[in-house]
């Protein structure tokens, strides 16, 4: 591995270790149950014991733990029954996905790449001080559950994309999928051309992905998920 590569990597792990404050800011605890308790009223979820809900939360654990160890959050991944791909966090851990994000994504790193999303503005503190209920990365709802407030900031956007491509990377996904992701997201053009000019600019700096390890479930779990 060359200097530049070595350097870079110090960079993605410092980023990590930069979220590695507090675990939650204050009132993002009580703000993000408010926000879950009218999510629940609103929009139903697959059961908690479903084999799908059981294979998302893995998932979520395994990206959460690359970037958020030692770190006191309590991360619930939820999956929500909608056809339409859509993704969002509430702060204090809780990420939201649709049946129809996993039919999105095109390989087990983008819907991971999806995830660690979420986790990136998490990680990045995006719930501290006057936050918005929600940030969405994939789609958008006309119609916000329970009249949420949800934000694209494209700073923001571009900060948890960062956090994801390291999150990835460490996890053993492909970090390139973030940049798939984020190509075939119905963004707006301006935040949509930022995002992209970002991650083409930090995933030609990193070295060629680690080995890939993407599983059978997936693919079993995403045809379900896509099905009739
Ligand atoms: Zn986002």
């Amino acid at each position: 591995m060359g200097p530049i590569w070595r350097s870079l990597g110090a960079v993605l792990l410092g980023w990590l270790a930069a979220a590695d404050a507090a675990a939650l800011c204050p009132q993002e605890q009580q703000r993000a149950r408010a926000s879950a308790a009218r999510i629940a009223e609103e929009w139903p979820a697959v059961p908690g014991g479903d084999e799908l809900a059981r294979y998302i939360q893995e998932l979520g654990e395994r990206l959460a733990r690359v970037g958020a160890a030692g770190r006191d959050i309590p991360w619930r991944f939820t999956v929500l029954r909608d056809r339409s791909p859509y993704a969002f966090a509430i702060g204090a851990g809780a990420v939201y996905v649709t049946e129809g994000a996993v039919a999105f994504a095109g390989s087990e790193s983008e819907l991971a790449a999806i995830l660690a999303h979420e986790i990136g503005h998490q990680l990045a503190g995006h719930f501290c001080g006057a936050a918005p209920d929600a940030y969405d990365s994939v789609g958008r709802r006309q119609d916000p559950v329970g009249g949420l407030v949800q934000v694209i900031d494209p700073h923001k956007e571009t900060e948890a994309d960062r956090y994801a491509v390291g999150l990835l990377r460490e996890a053993g996904f492909d970090p390139r999928a973030m940049r798939e992701v984020a190509k075939r997201l119905p963004d707006k053009p301006e935040i949509a051309g930022r995002r992209l000019t970002a991650l083409h600019d930090l995933l030609g700096r990193l070295p060629p992905p680690r080995r890939i390890r993407e599983s059978d479930q997936f693919r079993r779990l995403r045809g379900r998920a896509a099905g009739p």
